[in-house]
């Protein structure tokens, strides 16, 4: 009797014990290039509803093309990319590529937020103005209801007494956290993150990066391009790390980030660490 204990699927281990809305996000294949440059070269990735992935990687390695694919911002060459099993952007049909309807697209959008470096708030809307504005506009929310649900999101990042301010009066930890839950504001099942404490000098890094927590234990699935490791081994599910466009590796963040498969995952970590 073999004592080696059976090894769990991949995606089974990093499940979330949490009730989730859906979320599973579902990559295969996908593929694009920027003239003669191929910034994703066969990208393959199921990210389960409810977990929390980093995707670590140097700069140019693709990953803000990634997250921009699965919010179809990205026009794929090949592959498709998924969520809940509904296809997003792009897709394979035999050979051809076939594009889903605009209105298709971008009802399959809202169900995606995301969270930029430089926070890209209205610099003319108050903070409660640039909550609301996606629900009014893409759902058709009452203003009562997006206002009531706008205070309660404003508490939820620490900032209720900032409701009135503009963009311009708040520090850039602050405008990022109004940009999480202007995010937030369209109940996505899938938020994504793109390097989002960057931006911010040091000591604003923490404030964002524990609102981030707290939202990993909500059961959105979150995606997130980051340098911070320490903030990767503590709230991630899954790692992934990227180069060239590729997938080198992807695992538990105590095997990726400490006994890396990939010499090039190794040099990375030693640099930023
Ligand atoms: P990362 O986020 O890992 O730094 P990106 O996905 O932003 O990487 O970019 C990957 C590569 O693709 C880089 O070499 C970048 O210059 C290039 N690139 C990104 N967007 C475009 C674009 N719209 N047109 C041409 N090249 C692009
Ligand atoms: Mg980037």
């Amino acid at each position: 009797i073999s004592a080696t204990p059976a090894r769990l699927p991949e995606a089974k281990a990093v499940v979330s014990p949490l009730p989730t809305r859906g979320g599973t996000v579902s990559m295969h294949g996908v593929s694009k290039s920027f003239g003669p440059l191929k910034v994703l070269d066969n990208v393959t990735l199921t990210v389960p509803a409810g977990s929390v992935t980093a995707i670590l990687g140097q700069s140019g390695s693709g990953k803000s093309t990634l997250l921009r694919s699965i919010n179809h911002l990205e026009r794929l060459d090949e592959g498709f990319i998924a969520i809940d099993g509904e296809f997003v952007g792009y897709r394979q049909s035999g050979d051809t590529l076939s594009e889903l309807k605009e209105r298709e697209i971008l009802k399959r959008r809202v169900e995606v937020g995301m969270v930029f470096q430089n926070f890209n708030l209205f610099p003319h809307l108050t903070v409660l103005e640039n909550i609301v504005e996606a629900p009014l506009t893409v759902r058709g929310t009452p203003r009562a209801q997006a206002e009531a649900d706008a205070r309660e999101l404003l508490a939820r990042v620490g900032l209720s007494e900032k409701a009135n301010a503009y963009p311009r009066q708040l520090s850039g930890g602050q405008q990022q956290r109004v940009a999480i839950a202007r995010a937030l504001a369209l109940k996505p099942k899938v938020l994504l993150f793109d390097e989002p404490t960057s931006a911010l000098d040091p000591e604003l890094v923490n404030e964002v990066l524990d609102v981030i927590k707290e939202l990993a234990r909500s059961g959105t699935t979150l995606i997130i391009v980051t340098h911070e490791i320490g903030f990767a081994r503590e709230v991630s599910d899954l790692v992934v790390f990227m180069d060239q466009g590729r997938i080198l590796e992807t695992g538990r963040p105590d095997k990726v980030l400490n006994v890396p498969d990939h010499p090039r995952t190794a040099e990375f970590l030693t640099k930023v660490l």
